[in-house]
């Protein structure tokens, strides 16, 4: 029997068990799967709990649910990835051998990497919403905030879903509008970036939003730290910023557990084939989600298009095939832009977001780069596509993981 490892059952490593248990003769594979929660949270909801739009119930399941049958889970703390000896081991001495590994541990905030950041004011004045108890804390604070200076902050570039901020800020203004307290707020978007998003071609639709949401933009601000007892972020070039409520997006890493094994750059990202997504350095072992260095959006649509990607290579590297360096690096989200409306981008490695139709070309329904309602009930509806289908690895019809480049206006970039 041979045993192929799973590290991670977020929402790449949960899809993987799922793809995998139905592909890998039984007899021969013993799929096995580690995390440290039993608990399985729904990301994309934290941008709406604040809000009271989703409930805490909405946002996570057990996951334990979502794995099949067949697959071994273990619900443990991984203390060490060892490739050379083909091993892991977990809290408590256990050690788990593999033939095969995946790594899937995905990304996590790191408040602590910015000074005064995480200090006494955090979760009081100062919090996320990338977290769970984030997310929770600062709904029980908007709930009773009397307004002043809101400020939405982003730390720096890569985080998970890099237009999760900015939806806040739009949503954020839609809230205090149907309080009836917006002109008690004055809201600032501070980013690192030269616009309000990395790709220039949204960027420019996304700035444009803004402004017209009252919604002040200070850009390039690369922070040093938080005075928390003078209430103001403060970068490098001793440029400062006024909140009375911060709302900040933390420097994102991957687990301490791939520093601790050596195997992940400064953010503790592996390093990662961007087409095949095999290890650059262990040919047995496969990155994928928010864990790999890969330049595309760390979001849950690209872990979907990967997995279907990986599995398909897995098989092939089982059957000393060649791998296919099939991933084009397909990035799919909806952008809340309040007001029950939403945009929606669609974009890989080399093309920009672009105008068009999703999922069918020519038809629709949902509209590329256009706010629309209709985009907003896709998002809403994403949740449900989310525990129904996507983890359990169900197909969803006419979205393919490459990018479907008919019917669009494609514009290439250089990477
Ligand atoms: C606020 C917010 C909004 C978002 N909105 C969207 C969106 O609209 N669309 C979209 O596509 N994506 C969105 N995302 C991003 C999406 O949720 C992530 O990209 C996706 O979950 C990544 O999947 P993953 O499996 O790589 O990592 P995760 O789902 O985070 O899973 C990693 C798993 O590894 C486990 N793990 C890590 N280290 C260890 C260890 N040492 N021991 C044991 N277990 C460990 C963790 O417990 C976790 O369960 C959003 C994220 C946030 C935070």
């Amino acid at each position: 029997m041979k045993n192929l490892l799973i590290l991670g059952a977020g929402t790449a490593g949960t899809m993987m068990a799922n793809h995998l248990t139905k592909k890998l003769p039984k007899q021969e594979w013993q799929i096995t799967i580690v995390d440290q929660h039993e608990t399985h949270y729904y990301q994309p909801g934290f941008l709406f709990l604040p809000f009271d739009i989703y409930t805490e119930d909405q946002v996570k399941k057990d996951g334990t649910k979502f794995i099949p049958k067949s697959v071994e889970y273990i619900q443990k703390k991984i203390e060490l990835i060892q490739p050379e000896a083909n091993c892991v081991q977990l809290e408590g001495g256990e050690q788990v051998n593999y033939d095969l590994l995946i790594i899937a541990t995905g990304s996590t905030i790191a408040p602590e990497e910015i000074e005064g950041m995480d200090g006494p004011m955090w979760h009081k004045n100062i919090f996320d919403f990338y977290t769970y108890e984030g997310a929770k804390a600062l709904r029980d604070k908007l709930r009773e905030w009397e307004g002043g200076k809101l400020v939405v902050h982003v730390t720096e570039m890569p985080i998970k879903c890099p237009v999760a901020p900015l939806e806040f800020a739009f949503l954020a203004d839609s809230y205090f509008k149907n309080k009836g307290m917006r002109d008690k707020v004055e809201i600032t978007y501070v980013t690192p970036l030269d616009g309000a998003f990395t790709k220039p071609r949204a960027a420019k639709a996304l700035d444009y939003l803004l402004e017209e949401k009252d919604i002040k933009e200070v850009t390039s601000f690369n922070i040093e730290r938080v005075d928390y007892e003078n209430n103001k972020i403060i970068d490098y070039a001793d440029v400062e910023v006024e909140y009375d409520l911060l709302v900040t997006v933390p420097t994102n890493m991957g687990d301490s557990v791939i520093e601790r094994s050596g195997i992940g750059d400064d953010l503790n990202f592996v390093s990662t084939n961007k087409g095949s997504l095999q290890s650059k350095e262990y040919e047995n072992v496969f990155v994928i989600g928010d864990a790999t260095n890969l330049p595309t959006s760390k979001a849950g649509s690209v872990a979907h298009f990967e997995a279907e990607i990986l599995t398909e290579n897995i098989l092939r590297y089982i059957k000393g095939e060649q791998l296919e360096e099939a991933f084009d690096g397909h990035a799919n989200c909806f952008v809340e832009t309040g007001n029950g409306k939403a945009l929606l981008i669609d974009f890989n490695y080399v093309h920009e977001p672009v105008e068009g139709t999703f999922p069918i070309p020519g038809i629709g329904p949902l509209r590329l780069l256009k706010e629309s309602k209709a985009n907003h009930l896709g998002k809403l509806a994403f949740r449900w596509v989310y525990w129904n289908m996507l983890l359990k690895g169900v197909p969803i019809p006419f979205v393919s993981a490459k990018m479907n480049e008919k019917g669009k206006k494609l514009e290439t970039v250089n990477t």
